[in-house]
């Protein structure tokens, strides 16, 4: 069994508390690491040392071509130990290790893109309207940086917030979530070997209530930056009031799937169902709500339920799974809560629905993928988010309708259309209220692209040049050139 620690001012140190968490494979409920689990105090000390790296100026001042070479060798590192950091979060997760290999390529692209981005913004001169003055716009680091991940994606939301936060020189103290911390831990060993300074970045391993909280409310913390479920965000963003720091929050999503009956019928079957089942459904931009056209429903629903019922679950490590377990005991609960939900609601249950039989999956938290038809809009299935391999199918006649139902949600974070007519496409998409949308496909996402969500899906962007604003503030500078008494008073 691993044993591991948390990183506080360049130090591995176990909790204060003395407490410990073991973490647990979801696959079938071994023991895999035992890792402190830390509190306030542990919180106070890297808020401290984050604070002190920030305020004595070296990390700050340092030139950002430099910064940038460092997140780059952060990304070399992963490239290095891609496969360890694979099978941990393959551990750890329950994904299956092709998944969770292409995440670490993602993650090592994400630290190479904002490595290479660090030095490009070397601010902008603005034309002064005053007589004999200059103007300059620079961008500065925001300072100490709180930082909480989720277990869905644990390396990969960590990125996303680690690399840009390092290239603009913050300081930051980051906080995976308790049941998955060990892709995080072994990426902040990485840090540490790539030569960022003590203090810099800090890691701390504890529960929400006891260490996330105190990260948002601390008034040393200038910047909270929070990736996970919409209640926990709001109490983020209140705690967050207490100085006004500066507040990023990526939560949720039900995110509509727009079949029209003019798509490429087997393509859109085919990727409906990676759009809701990739990764047992645990992915804030699932396709989870499939919105067909009436005109063919029904042979697309056919379709859809045979091969839904051929997904492979299993272990991750074994290359024939398509789909690993969900996350915990607590979390399949409540997905088998939402399908008890869904036919009191009076949505027709399909397919799915519960626990598979199979041996070998006894002893994870598997559930069965899971297709509800006949769903209504305000249906609690169809506004809420699962966050399991759950599928609701709405129909619709029109493309107004269309844009009608997709948009009838507190949440805003992606969609897609299906269509072989681009201009109706085009129509549809400039409609949805959404911070992504794809037209013929689902899921893709890359460092370049912004990602976030309107409404209730969050606040401000990760990823893309406006993921690295996200960790700047923004400062005029003025000079008068030729300085004189104004005699005003
Ligand atoms: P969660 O909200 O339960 O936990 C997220 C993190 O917040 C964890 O690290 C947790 O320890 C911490 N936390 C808990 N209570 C806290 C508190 N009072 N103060 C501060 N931090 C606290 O979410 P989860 O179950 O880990 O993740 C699933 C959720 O994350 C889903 O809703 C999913 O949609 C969302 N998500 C969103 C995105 C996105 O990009 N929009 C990406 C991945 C996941």
């Amino acid at each position: 069994m691993m044993k591991k620690n948390m990183y506080i001012n360049g130090e591995w140190t176990a909790a204060t508390n003395g407490h410990t968490r073991t973490i647990i494979n979801p696959f079938n409920q071994e023991t895999i690491a035992e890792v402190p689990e830390g509190d306030e105090t542990d919180t106070q000390s890297a808020i401290l040392a984050a604070r002190e790296a920030f305020d004595n100026g070296e990390w700050r001042h340092t030139s950002a071509t430099e910064r940038g070479k460092l997140v780059q060798k952060v990304a070399e590192l992963i490239e290095r130990d891609q496969q360890e950091l694979a099978e941990l979060e393959t551990l750890d997760s329950g994904k299956t290790l092709t998944e969770s290999i292409d995440d670490m390529k993602t993650i090592a692209e994400v630290f190479r893109y904002y490595g290479g981005l660090a030095d490009k913004d070397g601010g902008e001169v603005i034309e002064s309207p005053i007589p004999d003055s200059r103007s300059k716009v620079v961008r500065e680091p925001v300072g100490v940086c709180g930082q909480i991940t989720p277990w869905n994606y644990p390396l990969l939301q960590a990125s996303w917030k680690l690399a840009p936060a390092l290239a603009a020189g913050n300081t930051l103290i980051i906080k995976p979530s308790e049941i998955t911390p060990l892709t995080t831990i072994k990426v902040m060993e990485l840090i540490e070997e790539a030569g960022v300074p003590k203090g810099v970045a800090n890691l701390v391993l504890g529960s929400g209530a006891k260490t996330g909280q105190l990260l948002a409310e601390s008034h040393s913390v200038d910047l909270i930056s929070f990736t996970g479920g919409i209640e926990t965000g709001r109490k983020v963003m209140t705690a967050a009031t207490g100085n006004f720091k500066k507040v990023a929050l990526e939560l949720g999503g039900k995110n509509p799937n727009i079949v029209f009956d003019d798509a490429d019928f087997d393509t859109a079957v085919d990727q409906a169902l990676n759009a809701v089942f990739f990764h047992a459904g645990q992915v804030c931009s699932a396709g989870a709500r499939l919105l067909v056209q009436d005109s063919i429903h029904d042979p697309f629903i056919e379709a859809l339920v045979e091969r839904a019922k051929q997904i492979k679950l299993g272990n991750g490590f074994d290359g024939s799974t398509q789909s690993g377990p969900l996350i915990s005991k607590e979390h399949r609960e409540k997905v088998e809560n939402y399908v008890q939900i869904g036919i009191q609601e009076g949505a027709n249950l399909i397919t799915g629905g519960k626990r598979p039989k199979a041996e070998g999956l006894q002893a994870g938290f598997f559930f069965e993928p899971t297709i509800f038809t006949e769903c209504e809009t305000s249906m609690r299935i169809v506004q809420e988010e699962t966050f399991g391999p759950l599928l609701t199918v709405e129909r619709f006649n029109t493309e107004e309708e269309a844009v009608q139902l997709a948009n009838d949600s507190k949440y805003g974070l992606a969609g897609a259309v299906w269509t072989t007519d681009i201009r109706k496409a085009e129509r549809v998409v400039s409609e949805l209220r959404m911070g992504t949308v794809w037209i013929n496909d689902f899921h893709p996402y890359f460092a370049q692209a912004p990602w976030g969500g309107y409404k209730a899906s969050g606040i401000g962007r990760e990823l893309g040049k406006q993921g690295l604003e996200e960790y700047t503030e923004v400062k005029h500078v003025y000079e008068n050139t030729n300085p004189a008494p104004l005699h005003w008073f």
